[in-house]
């Protein structure tokens, strides 16, 4: 039914999977030094080509001001308005009873995010005990990386199952030219007023991309990641 992907790590141009089936794709970061909305547009376009529902848990909530944590939920609300943003601190508990809205019988829930952003204590918190949580892969050695043993299945108590991951640190491009138009459609709209046809919205003469920047219409995150 959905098949979520990545490119394999290094410069291979294998498709790697990551889960078959998959309905909910939560990534795990947080309002603070792991707030990056490039990468986060990078998952998001990886999500919206497997057919899985985006959900973006900003945890450690209870580090951050609540403004700051508000803040950081906005703007990836304005970069992926289908995705559901979520604020919970996996340590104290706080927000994750929204958890419990998804995993229903027959619901599979991938998790990612970079290391330490606290996807064991989430883990760990849904599980209601003590879950061996795959350690991370070896980056000296790769060791790990291209077997499955690293991945497993968690069915939950109440219900709905876990896809436990190796820490996702090197998400890279894997989509197709559809997906990426069709993510990136108000952009590729504005193209068609650039005057040339071959415009490569850099200093262009009349770049109407640009042109949106400058009025405030484009955020210039969306651009970067569109180029
Ligand atoms: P993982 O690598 O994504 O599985 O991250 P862990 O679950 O191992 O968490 C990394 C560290 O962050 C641990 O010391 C956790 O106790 C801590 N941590 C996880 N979630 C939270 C949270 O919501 N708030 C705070 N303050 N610390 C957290
Ligand atoms: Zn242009």
């Amino acid at each position: 039914r959905s098949c979520f992907s990545r490119k394999m790590p290094g410069k291979s141009v294998e498709e790697q999977v990551i889960g078959a089936n998959v309905d909910i794709v939560t990534v795990v970061t947080d309002a603070g030094p792991e707030h990056n909305p490039r990468r986060m547009v990078r998952y998001f376009t990886l999500i919206a080509r497997s057919g899985a529902k985006p959900v973006v848990l900003l945890n450690k909530s209870d580090l951050f001001p609540d403004e700051q944590n508000e803040a950081g939920a906005a703007e990836l609300k304005a970069l992926a308005p289908t995705a559901d943003i979520h604020v919970t601190s996996a340590l104290t508990g706080h927000g994750l009873e929204v958890l419990n809205s998804y995993l229903k019988d027959g619901v599979t829930m991938c998790i990612v995010g970079s290391s330490g952003v606290g996807k064991s204590t989430l883990v760990n918190q849904l599980y209601g005990e003590e879950w061996q949580w795959t350690s991370e892969v070896n980056d000296v050695t790769g060791k790990g990386r291209h077997t499955t043993t690293a991945r497993e299945l968690v069915p939950l108590p109440e219900g709905g199952m876990l896809i436990d991951n190796p820490g996702m640190r090197e998400i890279q491009m894997w989509t197709d030219e559809q997906t990426l138009r069709e993510s990136f459609a108000d952009v590729e709209e504005m193209t068609h007023d650039c005057r040339f046809g071959d415009c490569k919205h850099g200093n262009d003469a009349g770049c109407a991309v640009r042109a949106a920047v400058a009025a405030g219409t484009l955020d210039v995150l969306r651009l970067g990641s569109f180029l």
